[in-house]
């Protein structure tokens, strides 16, 4: 350290040190004092096993507590694009959760001049929040929707809009889950109409579109299952079943997948003679496509 000037000799530390260690920024006391040994986790600067012992659970703790958060942060994103909906309502949904819409506030950011408030009611920022629930518009639109949402009693509990999405996916029926999201998606298009078209439409009027909307997409998709051609069944219907040779079992699965409720699972075990070994049936999740159900019973234990 150079005395004088109160600064470290930085010839002297490249020369000594390697380039990583030297730009260790150690800074220097404005006054003389002796150095001594200080742990920063302590007010009075003295170690203590217990204080160290306290930060390590607290650090450990944390962790784990982000872990968590993590897994279910993934398991909602995947929930969200498993979502029976229009693809622009899904991927609308996942910019909002992305904080990826451009919302006045960051457009302002960006040097383009707007007023940050809400274009309808002139009273608060337009924040995804306010838009999604806060406003009159959003509280009149979620009532008059056939979820039926009354601000005091599901709106507002919520301080961030993403908890509230999620909290709306988890208990509403999966079917009803596309639904929620075109009715989000057409609130802010409703917005967006305000805003660059100067166009505004009565609120019952927004709802019956979102809803026509997802009607037409969820007929949409019933004909298209109806349409698709019903696979073959790859093993012929002249190969009839045979016995398993000497000492060997033989087990064959089937299973049936319905489109709207849930379907099973069957399981049969026979022996070198045909006989019935063991026999068992079991529900499964409708979700789950005709080769994932067969995969499934297969994997039965
Ligand atoms: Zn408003």
């Amino acid at each position: 350290m150079l005395e004088e000037e109160k600064e470290w000799n930085t010839y002297l530390i490249n020369q000594i040190f390697l380039p990583f260690e030297a730009q260790l920024h150690i800074p220097i006391p404005r006054f003389d004092q002796v150095d001594c040994f200080y742990w920063k986790k302590a007010r009075d600067g003295e170690f203590r096993v217990k204080l160290a012992y306290h930060k390590l659970r607290v650090q450990t703790r944390s962790q784990s507590e982000i872990s968590k958060r993590e897994q279910s942060e993934e398991q909602t994103w995947k929930d969200v694009w498993r979502i029976r909906t229009p693809p622009r309502a899904v991927n609308f949904l996942w910019r909002l959760l992305h904080k990826s819409l451009l919302k006045k506030k960051n457009l302002n950011k960006r040097g383009i001049n707007f007023s940050p408030l809400c274009p309808r009611c002139w009273e608060d920022t337009e924040s995804k929040e306010h838009i999604s629930r806060e406003c009159w518009f959003a509280r009149k639109f979620w009532f008059v929707s056939p979820f039926i949402l009354r601000s005091e009693t599901g709106i507002e509990i919520f301080p961030d809009v993403k908890e509230w999405v999620k909290e709306m996916m988890e208990n509403i029926q999966s079917e009803k889950r596309g639904l929620f999201c075109t009715l989000l998606q057409q609130l802010w298009r409703a917005k967006n109409s305000l805003v660059f078209e100067e166009k505004s439409a009565p609120t019952e009027e927004e709802v019956q579109k979102s809803c026509m909307c997802f009607d037409e997409f969820w007929k949409a998709q019933m004909i298209e299952k109806i349409k698709r051609p019903i696979e073959k069944p790859q093993i012929s219907v002249n190969q009839k079943w045979k016995c398993p040779p000497t000492n060997i079992m033989k087990i064959n699965v089937d299973a049936v997948v319905p489109h709207d409720i849930n379907g099973g699972v069957g399981v049969v075990i026979r022996d070198e003679m045909g006989i019935i070994m063991a026999l068992a049936t079991k529900e499964i999740p409708y979700l789950l496509e005709a080769h994932e159900a067969e995969a499934y019973a297969a994997f039965w234990d």
